[in-house]
């Protein structure tokens, strides 16, 4: 083997100075963005603290983030103390959109109504593009656009999305996002994650803190510490791409890149609706008999608005609903109180796995309910 030393950050197919660089194409075209308008670098929740640092900034007027109700939990604690960092009172600032009453998802309309009746003192709209406890696929072009209308910046993050859905960040007109690496896209706990600012910002939006690597690189290595900015989102890197994070990411995309994410979904759509079909021919009110466990649905159905996800409540307590699915070799995540996330991937899974799961989990409801 070559002896690299230092040579090993700027020789070779992947030299590590511009690791992230290497494979931005192929992440770009995931989201749908421009090369120039993604960034691979650090982790989600510090992504999406770097870009809130640029766009919110709130004034007497317009200060308000507004988000859907029961965002994850880092999202919530993010926003929280951003609005701390600017002395805001969070009941007054972070405005939050619930479902109607009896309802788990949101309304389209009830979104847009909030962002025209309150738009004037909403700074920033941050919602997920997929809400990672119903499964819902919000209309990110739709809320975009009322937002910017009304002179709001909008983000997404888009951690259960990428890799999901077909996104078009840069058609959308997306503000900004940020999203991970290591749900759909397979790249490991803690995996690279991704950072997106519209072209249209390159010049105008810059970033809060600043490291070498947002220093152009023609000149980054003359340490003359006169700071050349690098236009748009990858003047918001800080420092060295993280290589072996690079390595997995990297394999993945490639994986992808061979897929298509337009096969994919396609594939998806059928998976998730064969999945959605079973469940409610095996399971619903009106089919199970009357003592049965019945098994909801909560994603929506239409499939414009959800992934490949669906969330499922049952009739009774899930806690031996999942101790027998295990036993059964079903590892399933479960979401207090009530919530089982069954996702079948197009990537890996196949209509027969969802065949299987159906009837192991038949199994188990008569286990449980004997
Ligand atoms: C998974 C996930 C995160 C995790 O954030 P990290 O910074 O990568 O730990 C944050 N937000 C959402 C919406 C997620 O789904």
């Amino acid at each position: 083997m070559l002896i690299k030393g230092a040579y090993g950050h700027s020789v070779g197919k992947r030299p590590w100075i511009i690791g992230d660089e290497t494979i931005s194409g192929l992440m770009a075209d995931i989201v749908g963005a421009n090369e120039k308008e993604i960034a691979l670098m650090n982790g989600l929740t510090v992504n999406l603290h770097l870009l809130l640092l640029s766009f919110f900034k709130p004034t007497p007027k317009r200060y308000k983030i507004l988000l859907e109700a029961k965002a994850f939990p880092s999202d919530h604690y993010a926003v929280e103390s951003q609005l701390q960092l600017h002395g805001l009172n969070i009941e007054k600032s972070m405005r939050i959109i619930k479902p109607r009453e009896g309802e788990d998802t949101l309304r389209l309309e009830d979104i847009l109504e909030v962002i025209e009746n309150e738009g004037d003192s909403i700074a920033v709209i941050l919602f997920s593009g997929l809400h990672f406890y119903t499964g819902q696929l919000f209309n990110i072009p739709a809320i975009t656009k009322a937002g910017q209308a009304k002179g709001c910046f909008v983000g997404f993050d888009l951690a259960h999305a990428v890799g999901n859905v077909e996104l078009h960040l840069h058609d959308w007109g997306v503000d900004f996002a940020c999203w991970c690496s290591y749900k759909y896209l397979n790249t490991g706990a803690g995996g690279l994650a991704g950072a997106f600012v519209h072209e249209k910002h390159a010049y105008t939006i810059k970033p809060a803190l600043v490291g070498w690597f947002g220093h152009e690189l023609s000149t980054r290595f003359q340490m003359d510490n006169k700071l050349q900015l690098i236009p748009g989102v990858n003047g918001f890197r800080i420092s060295n791409p993280p290589i072996l994070l690079v390595c997995s990411l990297h394999a993945s995309l490639e994986i992808f890149k061979q897929a298509t994410m337009k096969a994919l979904r396609r594939k998806s759509i059928l998976l998730t609706g064969y999945l959605e079909y079973m469940i409610k021919q095996y399971f619903s009110q009106d089919k199970a008999e009357s003592k049965k466990t019945v098994v909801n649905i909560i994603t929506p159905s239409c499939i414009a608005e959800r992934g490949c996800q669906l969330t499922l409540t049952f009739s009774i307590p899930i806690k031996h609903i999942i101790q027998e699915l295990e036993k059964r070799g079903v590892v399933c995540d479960k979401r207090e109180p009530d919530g089982i996330r069954v996702a079948p991937v197009p990537l890996y899974n196949s209509f027969h796995d969802v065949y299987k799961f159906i009837n192991l989990l038949t199994s188990v409801l008569g286990s449980v309910e004997t």
